[in-house]
């Protein structure tokens, strides 16, 4: 009895994997997302697909030792536990299970994110070739019907994963000959105009990956984009110097530049959604103005857009106020809680961006905003 409660266990664990292993590929397909996003097949796609594949990788995290104890249990159980060294199902099972900790702890857990550095994590995040590899040798296809699916439909995962990243590789990466950079105390502002193809691909907003060649050939890293306010055809990311890479960023625009970046996208991101709503009501906080200002003019003429904003690095707040003067229905709220005195034409301006010092009480400010 206790054999086939394990069987059945296994069994339940095993087939329950198949949809999370779909979304946790697909949701990380970046050009099909983007393609199927313009389709009516997006009215079911989840607006958010790195949510989507954060809930995956936990679920996969924690029912693949579940899967494994019971199938280890009912092989101890029969006696045949030497099958997990002799046999294709245990030898991949083994690879499988080694290798889903160092996959998916080292991104969920807050402690690991703090000690390891993101590109070592993001790096051996990578293993999830191994991860897929094993899982197709894991049950045979002779199997069929009764089981044994995971090595046609992983397989297609996977294919069709490493098919979209060559995709996004060759066909939406493009060179930015003259980059214009404005650097800031806290980062820095960057103007490039891009390809008609990439316009046409998403005229506004969205993500792209940068790289910059002269401080890193390997690395990308994400921002969000905006449009130039003075001209739509130009694409702006602001990047704030957070850690090792922007910060050397930062460093080689002391000197001024205007050499070659790369650019990959542009990507849904979850503020595409605003389209589906009529009146909005925007909060960031720092740097997730940029997302924000997006959603502003790409919606300012037919939604009611208002706009929450907790900022506290003076620079940055009179820097993207230029930027600002855009929405004209709805509030703009911005909320200062740094030290350094803004600059009285800033603050002292007469227009519907409206400047209060000190932090919002939030529960007060949007019931007020949607009443
Ligand atoms: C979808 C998205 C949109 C973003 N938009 C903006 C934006 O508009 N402006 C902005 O200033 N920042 C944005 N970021 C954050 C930006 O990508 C990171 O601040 C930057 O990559 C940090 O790199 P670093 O090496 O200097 O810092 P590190 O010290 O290496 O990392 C600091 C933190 O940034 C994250 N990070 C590091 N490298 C990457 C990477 N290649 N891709 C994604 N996250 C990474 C890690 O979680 C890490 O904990 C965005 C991130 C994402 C995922």
């Amino acid at each position: 009895k206790l054999q086939v409660a394990c069987l059945v266990i296994s069994r339940i664990s095993a087939f329950s994997l198949y949809p999370v292993m779909i979304a946790v590929f697909l949701s990380k397909c970046r050009a099909t997302t983007s393609f199927l996003s313009k389709s009516h097949l997006s009215v079911y796609l989840m607006q958010d697909n790195h949510e989507l594949h954060e809930y995956a990788g936990r679920y996969i995290a924690i029912d693949v030792w579940i899967h494994t104890f019971f199938h280890l249990l009912r092989w101890g159980l029969q006696g045949n536990i030497q099958l997990l060294w002799t046999h294709k199902t245990g030898l991949s099972g083994l690879i499988v299970v080694a290798v889903t900790p160092i996959i998916t702890v080292l991104m969920i857990s807050d402690k690991c994110k703090r000690r390891i550095k993101y590109e070592i994590r993001k790096g051996l995040h990578y293993l999830f070739y191994a991860f897929a590899v094993g899982m197709c040798f894991h049950a045979p296809t002779s199997g069929i019907p009764n089981g044994g699916f995971i090595a046609p439909v992983l397989g297609f995962c996977i294919a069709l994963y490493t098919l979209d990243a060559l995709y996004v590789y060759v066909f939406m990466t493009e060179k930015i000959d003259t980059t214009i950079f404005h650097v800031l105390p806290s980062g820095v502002e960057m103007t490039m105009a891009v390809s008609e193809s990439f316009q046409k691909r998403m005229n506004k907003g969205g993500i792209a990956y940068v790289c910059l060649p002269w401080v890193s050939k390997t690395q990308w890293h994400a921002f969000s984009l905006f449009e130039d306010p003075r001209n739509n055809r130009k694409k702006q990311v602001f990047m704030l110097k957070t850690g090792d890479w922007t910060t050397a960023v930062h460093d080689a625009l002391q000197r001024k530049t205007v050499r070659p970046m790369w650019i990959s996208g542009p990507f849904i991101s979850p503020f595409n959604a605003a389209v589906l709503y009529d009146n909005q009501i925007l909060v960031a906080s720092g740097i997730g103005i940029t997302p924000a200002l997006s959603v502003i003019n790409a919606h300012k003429e037919l939604r009611r857009v208002n706009l929450i904003w907790v900022c506290r690095d003076a620079a940055m707040l009179e820097f993207y106020i230029e930027h600002m003067i855009v929405n004209s229905d709805g509030w703009n709220l911005i909320f200062y809680t740094g030290k350094k005195s803004l600059d009285p034409a800033v603050d002292g301006m007469n227009t519907n961006v409206c400047i209060l010092k000190g932090r919002p009480d939030l529960e007060a400010v949007i019931p007020n905003i949607i009443y």
